[in-house]
């Protein structure tokens, strides 16, 4: 499988953009004529740079409003064709883009269109270029595939071929198993987009909410497969509209565009009966079946300041690193690592972090299967030298830079903690509060960095994305999306700040980056757990007492539980399938907290609360401009 993208999907001048296109290991490179025109380079001087990154222009494009035009407007559109096949070969490329005329001046016609396109199809031969057609989702006359390959057909010219561009077709929902009739040899280029489900208007759409196949709703796999039914085995090419994409860094969008064509291809290969495009064989994904572990990286003040309120939660430091300052909390099935230690990459992540859960751990079936999945999906791996007989544990860098260590129950790695641990048992003080597990980790990180680690965690481990939800801070919109599987055993919340006044946004600025944001623990008995939790010392989070009668009104509460609720500070939600309590800690330092759920059939997390939450650990920040203590 070839890969190519093109420049206008990018940020940055045609320089940067060739630079990080050609980092991130495509191909190829589509040149939209406005990036070259705003370079101030000749065209020579373009092919030049673009083949000094190793990469081949694979289409000029676009060339708008050809066919169909009445004279003298026809005379003049295959002036302007010849001008483009001068450009083409100073560039060194030979196929051009030409996307159905939307002009009102064209008159329509198919045997007019193909005797136009036949013309073209002469000129370009005469200097050994091709053409390809488009159908715009928008155009006039044409805007289906189905009729541009009818066009093509009747051209009957070995230069003129069909271009098909996945959100054309899939925005107007044409039946996409009429791309299986298309000879292979006639597909010149296929494009690729995905785009999340609006109901607006096409053109609007595709401009600016293009967004890379995996990222979106658009059934992108299935098109592809259809193509791939054809036997096409050419460049798979992005075309991405995206207004947030041409704002971000030009290295991470070529990155994830790379990644999303390498996840879209092992996705076809797994489709029974498809002609296997020729892509990268790698493990299937990821099952993950439960988080192994959250460590969090800390000095020794902090480590002292967290582990009191880990013995408040419960938790019993039960294990001692034999070679590290890192100590092992446990409740339930839940591990908790301290990691203090003075040399390594925790001490590093403090360094610029201060103290956050930098690291965790996913069980998975296999452990060197899933790294070596992460690895093929363009993952950046981690190694960190361990003392001799201690384990070595597979990882990858996740949110923030932060890491994902991956083991299973495979010898020595399911094994690590007495390995690479000494029990301790002198930890007695503490009262367990009837945790089980982890419920989910929330990660946040900048807006522009959603679709990223949307794709990041659903292309290496198995997991869905859910729809968008918004949460209201006070102080703006913080955008919400969670990655899960199906059996609820991965949870991470994903909450994209906009600004730095809300509570993630705060977060993000005050912690030089993106990282978990809070850590949610489930109970079977929120009552009794708060009972426990309370004699351990642990002050839930105060929620204002207005929320109650509110609550109580919405749900039809029984007045008694009502009062239970309020009395402990515990919030109530419901969905069609049961229900869910919440109660949080306090922040510990800028705006990290834990959260204590029970969830009954629930399969949300609580957003409609979330600005109580909010607005009760606001309350407690530092203010801004006011130095740490
Ligand atoms: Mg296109
Ligand atoms: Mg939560």
């Amino acid at each position: 499988m070839k890969t190519s993208i093109a420049t206008v999907s990018i940020s940055g001048e045609l320089p940067d953009k060739l630079a990080a296109i050609a980092a991130a290991g495509f191909d190829g490179v589509e040149i939209f004529e406005n990036d070259f025109l705003a370079f101030d380079g000749s065209p020579t001087d373009v092919g030049s740079m673009v083949r000094d990154h190793g990469l081949e222009i694979t289409l000029f494009q676009p060339f708008r409003d050809f066919e169909g035009m009445p004279e003298p407007l026809r005379s003049r559109t295959f002036d302007r064709a010849e001008r483009k096949f001068d450009i083409m070969q100073q560039l060194g490329t030979d196929l051009v883009l030409v996307c159905s005329n939307v002009s009102p001046a064209s008159l329509g016609g198919i045997d007019r269109a193909a005797a136009d396109f036949h013309e073209l199809g002469e000129r370009a031969a005469k200097r050994g270029l091709k053409v390809g057609y488009e159908a715009l989702a928008w155009g006039r006359h044409i805007n289906d595939h189905r009729d541009a390959w009818e066009i093509v057909r009747r051209a009957d010219h070995a230069n003129i071929g069909i271009i098909l561009d996945s959100f054309h077709s899939l925005s107007r929902k044409i039946d996409i198993n009429s791309i299986r009739s298309i000879p292979k040899d006639k597909i010149f280029i296929v494009q690729l987009a995905d785009a999340p489900l609006i109901d607006m208007d096409l053109l609007y759409w595709s401009r600016h909410f293009r967004n890379m196949p995996g990222e979106g709703d658009l059934p992108v796999t299935e098109f592809t497969a259809a193509i791939a039914a054809t036997g096409y085995d050419g460049y798979l090419s992005l075309e991405i509209f995206n207004d947030q994409f041409r704002g971000g860094s030009p290295k991470a969008i070529a990155a994830d565009g790379r990644r999303s064509l390498i996840y879209l291809g092992d996705q076809v290969r797994r489709i029974p009966e498809v002609e296997a495009l020729s892509v990268t064989e790698m493990p299937e994904r990821a099952a993950v079946k439960g988080i192994g572990f959250v460590e969090f990286s800390a000095d020794e003040k902090d480590a002292a300041d967290l582990a009191a309120i880990l013995r408040t939660l419960g938790f019993r430091r039960t294990a001692q690193h034999r070679s590290k300052q890192v100590s092992l909390f446990e409740q339930g099935d839940i591990r908790l690592l301290l990691n203090t230690d003075e040399g390594g990459f925790a001490n590093a992540s403090f360094a610029v972090h201060g103290t956050t859960a930098y690291a965790m751990a996913f069980v998975v079936d296999d452990a060197v299967k899933a790294f070596s999945r992460a690895i093929a999906l363009g993952a950046e791996p981690f190694m960190q030298s361990v003392a001799e007989g201690e384990v070595e544990i597979p990882a990858i860098r996740g949110v923030g830079g932060g890491l994902i260590y991956l083991i299973d129950d495979r010898g020595d790695l399911g094994r690590f903690a007495e390995i690479d641990f000494q029990p301790i048992t002198d930890d007695t003080g503490v009262e367990p509060t009837h945790l089980r597990f982890i419920d989910h980790l929330a990660q946040t990180v900048a807006y522009d960095e959603m679709l990223t680690w949307l794709l990041f965690y659903t292309a290496i481990f198995e997991a869905h994305k859910t729809p968008m939800v918004d949460i209201i801070d006070p102080a703006g919109v913080v955008r919400s999306q969670v990655v899960e599987n199906a059996t609820g055993s991965l949870r991470v919340t994903l909450n994209g700040a906009e600004n730095r006044r809300t509570l993630a946004g705060h977060f993000i600025a005050e912690k030089f980056g993106s990282g978990v944001q809070h850590l949610a623990f489930h109970t079977d008995d929120i009552f009794a757990t708060v009972l426990a939790l309370k004699a351990n010392g642990f002050r839930p989070l105060p929620i204002s007492p207005n929320y109650y009668g509110d609550v109580e009104a919405r749900f039809g509460l029984d007045p008694d539980l009502t009062e239970r609720l309020k009395a402990h500070d515990i919030l109530y939600d419901r969905d069609e399938h049961g229900e869910y309590f919440q109660l949080y800690s306090t922040s510990f330092g800028e705006g990290f907290f834990f959260e204590i759920v029970q969830r009954s059939g629930y399969r949300g997390y609580g957003a409609a609360n979330a600005i109580f939450r909010i607005a009760g650990l606001k309350k407690a920040l530092r203010p801004e401009g006011v130095p740490r203590a």
